[in-house]
């Protein structure tokens, strides 16, 4: 944790809130492009801090791009025809025997069906075990001066309330970007990145989807690398006439 000490007025404040932190000037920025051949059928920008949503059908392609690097996209998906079924981190890793997420991953529901799979990934790995940040949380591990703070737990709800969902269809999720490792001995770390602007994974539905992203607002810990940076979010479709590409 960076303690860093503002100034206000008279007062001097000890912050773990970095000065500036949405975004630093100089930050380099690469919205490189999709990861994924076809039609590309939607193209959006996440603002720093902010949620997202969108609808895709079987076949299409989600390429999210980390525009500032070591920014985490944290992630849930859906079956859009059935919400009570969603991703299932046990299913995911218990199914392919790895703990981490790479290309060819599948991403299992709670039914043990693929949702989507990683169909590109220019990390080494990618993470589902760290969860979501949320007020409480950050109250309990940084410090009350924090509670201000929104989380992505906040913006998964924000978003989640759009498509008619609630606290109880929150499961835990995908961090794309963040960097988990799984030591020897079984230890969790959050740590810097290995990320870098315009890093990309690439998710092809392998049935109708609804995804749910939150853009992390973290400052407290380096799972942003203290600099919450845009996502970029690009659906491409098949252009052969097939569902698959
Ligand atoms: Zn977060």
């Amino acid at each position: 944790m960076t303690i860093t000490t503002h100034t206000v007025g008279d007062r001097v404040i000890e912050t773990t809130v970095p000065v500036g932190a949405h975004y630093v000037e100089g930050t380099t920025l690469d919205p490189s492009g999709p990861l994924a051949t076809g039609a590309i059928v939607l193209d959006e920008a996440v603002a720093p801090l902010a949620p997202w949503s969108a609808r895709l059908t079987a076949g299409q392609t989600l390429t999210i791009v980390d525009v500032g690097g070591n920014q985490s996209a944290d992630f849930l998906v859906y079956n859009a025809q059935d919400t009570d079924e969603r991703y299932s981190t046990p299913d995911t890793l218990a199914w392919q025997k790895n703990a981490y997420l790479r290309e060819g991953s599948i991403l299992r529901s709670n039914l043990g069906r693929p949702l989507m799979t990683v169909t590109g990934n220019e990390i080494d790995r990618q993470d589902t075990i760290g969860g979501a940040c949320s007020k409480e949380s950050n109250t309990l591990r940084y410090g009350f001066h924090t509670e201000h703070q929104h989380g992505c737990r906040e913006n998964f709800l924000a978003e989640a309330a759009r498509h008619g969902l609630g606290a109880r269809d929150l499961v835990s999720n995908i961090n794309w970007f963040m960097n988990v490792p799984v030591e020897a001995d079984g230890t969790l770390g959050i740590v810097d990145g290995m990320s870098a602007p315009g890093k990309r994974v690439a998710l092809r539905a392998e049935m109708d989807v609804l995804v749910i992203v939150s853009n992390c607002p973290q400052m407290n810990n380096p799972c942003n690398d203290f600099n919450c940076t845009p996502l970029r979010m690009i659906v491409t479709a098949p252009t052969d006439g097939s569902d698959h590409a």
